[in-house]
């Protein structure tokens, strides 16, 4: 059952579909929960202990003992003897403040202390998901709720390569924008690909009717995330992908930084971290701002906003808290529950049961499985017809695939859309190696050292990179068959970002493990014509996951919300 619903206000619990032809639109998997990763690094027996413990068998799970404590421990009864500090070490670029911050002398009781409080904090602060083992989890709110995995200390994180990922992002706003408008250069840099990949096609058709029709997007709508790692050998901040479609978590990734601010607030100066180095994160605001500021610009007040969901999805406090955000301070109209059939009338005007629609949310549609049969694309294609602001675009949509990452990194490309130099060789400079499978030095390179590469298919959602050996494997198989599936995959340089120790809570455990961390910066960009309304840095997340595991995803049980410590 697919489920798309409208409200500036509210995702509501008992959306039912938009019945275009009888059917339903927009089911299954969760770009943030992908079903397929089930091999939780944190289902291993030797997980559950507690930090540091010499018998690693006691949960971190029941708090009973810690239940005198309380939150409110005062510094004299615990043994502080800890203490965060950042290390240094030497680059290119002389003295480089060091990414990891050192836990290894941090009290074990100080630890439970925190993670009781963290724990405390998230319940009462709705830093929370969908439990998976509650059926109804991720259908009926407030049944089965769980606190989102956290990290219990933020990320330390250079302040030069923090500046440089916001600086860049306004940069990378404009350029999905510019490249949308290339209608020709979409078609051309995905044409081999749509023959081999029935996804990537289908977005394509519809694109090619808009162009057809010669359909513009006055009012254009980007709520983006540029994910990065910083690579340790070469201390460069390197791009992994910029999501241009359901880009999630704005609404949790802030309330991680002020969980960490609020723990460093009490605990900061026994462990020697400042709550100030954590730098602001408006990310939910910032979308919200952006989203209302789509419904100004379309300007017909009685109109809604939609917002396209999965039917099922546990990460909906993610986006009920932009909803909400919405409700809070714009006064739009709501409309709780649809069950109607959509049309465009003559003029564009898209009414869905029978009431306006003035921005499309997507936080589904970016993947095959949203769309099983028929009807969900066309009812995509009618949401495309219509003059509702869509976010995003299905050229928005296009120009955020990986393989047009991977196009926009060949040199000159950049030249094409962006006129300012400088603006360029910022973007060239977080830029990862990019091939296509028919640079036949990479394959060989990969097939060599697999392990230095990533294979990449054009999908969204986690779980469908391919890594170390199966590199090799597929990349043989492609040469032997000799057909045209190459054409389906990227290849990128590995990234290797530095490695610490970290603890990781999940589900009321906490962990300490060897792990990674990937820093998103979201991105708004707004205009209506020639007039751009906003093109700004929209706060940030940070990722991280226990660094045996190759893909990233929090809800698929390998990485942990986090936020960052400038240093
Ligand atoms: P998706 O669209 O599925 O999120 P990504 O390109 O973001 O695809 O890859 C998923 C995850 O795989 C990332 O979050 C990151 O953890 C890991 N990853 C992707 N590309 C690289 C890379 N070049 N080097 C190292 N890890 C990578
Ligand atoms: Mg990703």
């Amino acid at each position: 059952m697919g489920v798309i619903h409208s409200s500036p206000l509210s995702l509501s619990p008992f959306t039912t579909a938009i019945r275009i032809t009888g059917s339903s639109v927009f089911p299954c998997t969760s770009k943030a929960n992908p079903e397929r990763v089930i091999n939780s690094p944190f289902n291993h027996t030797n997980n559950i202990c507690l930090p540091n413990l010499l018998k690693p068998t006691k949960k971190f799970g029941s708090f009973s003992h810690l239940s005198h404590i309380s939150t409110c421990l005062g510094s004299k009864t615990v043994p502080f003897k800890c203490f965060g500090k950042v290390r240094e070490m030497e680059t290119q670029e002389g003295i480089f403040q060091k990414t990891l911050i050192d836990f290894h002398g941090i009290d074990e009781e100080l630890i439970q202390k925190m993670v009781y409080d963290a724990l405390v904090w998230c319940s009462l602060h709705g830093l929370v998901v969908g439990d998976k083992s509650v059926q109804r989890s991720g259908k009926v709110p407030g049944v089965g709720l769980v606190h989102a995995p956290f990290a219990l200390l933020p990320m330390a994180f250079p302040e030069s390569h923090w500046n440089l990922a916001c600086e860049v992002a306004p940069i990378f706003n404009e350029l999905i924008d510019r490249v949308s408008l290339d209608g020709k250069f979409l078609q051309e840099a995905l044409s081999r690909t749509k023959k081999v990949d029935a996804f990537t096609s289908g977005l394509l058709d519809i694109h090619s009717k808009m162009l057809e029709i010669n359909k513009k997007e006055e009012i254009r709508l980007g709520l983006h995330r540029s994910d990065y790692m910083l690579d340790e050998k070469t201390k460069l901040l390197l791009q992994i992908e910029l999501n241009t479609i359901s880009s999630s978590f704005a609404g949790l990734s802030c309330r991680v930084s002020e969980l960490h601010r609020s723990l460093l607030n009490y605990y900061g100066e026994h462990i020697g971290l400042d709550p100030r180095r954590i730098p602001g994160n408006a990310s939910v605001d910032k979308f919200a701002e952006a989203l209302a500021k789509a419904c100004t610009e379309y300007n017909r007040p009685r109109a809604l906003v939609m917002v396209v969901v999965q039917p099922e999805e546990r990460n909906m406090y993610d986006q009920h808290w932009l909803c909400a955000e919405l409700k809070d301070r714009y006064p739009f109209n709501l409309l709780y529950k649809i069950d109607e059939e959509g049309e465009i009338l003559p003029d564009g005007t898209l009414l869905v049961g029978g009431k306006e629609i003035s921005v499309v949310y997507f936080r589904a549609g970016y993947a095959p499985t949203d769309y099983p049969s028929e009807a969900e694309w066309r009812a995509r294609l009618l949401m495309e017809q219509s003059s509702a602001v869509k976010c995003p675009s299905i050229s928005y949509q296009l120009a955020g695939t990986k393989k047009i990452q991977q196009e926009l990194a060949k040199p000159n490309m950049l030249e094409r859309f962006l006129d300012n130099k400088e603006d360029i060789a910022k973007l060239r400079k977080c830029f990862a190696g990019l091939w296509s499978l028919e640079d036949s030095d990479i394959i060989k390179k990969a097939i060599e050292r697999p392990d230095l590469f990533v294979m990449k298919p054009q999908r969204e959602g986690g779980g469908n990179n391919i890594y170390n050996d199966d590199v090799r494997t597929n990349l043989v198989r492609l040469q032997k068959e000799g057909t045209q599936e190459d054409a389906a995959y990227i290849l990128m340089q590995r990234i290797f970002p530095a490695v610490s120790l970290t603890f990781l809570v999940r589900e009321g455990i906490c962990h300490k493990d060897h792990a990674v961390s990937e820093l998103g910066v979201y991105g708004a960009y707004l205009r209506n014509k020639e007039k751009v309304i906003v093109n700004e840095q929209c706060g940030y997340l940070v990722r991280t996951k226990v660094s045996s595991s190759n893909e990233g995803g929090v809800a698929a049980g390998f990485a942990v919300l986090d936020s960052i410590y400038l240093n």
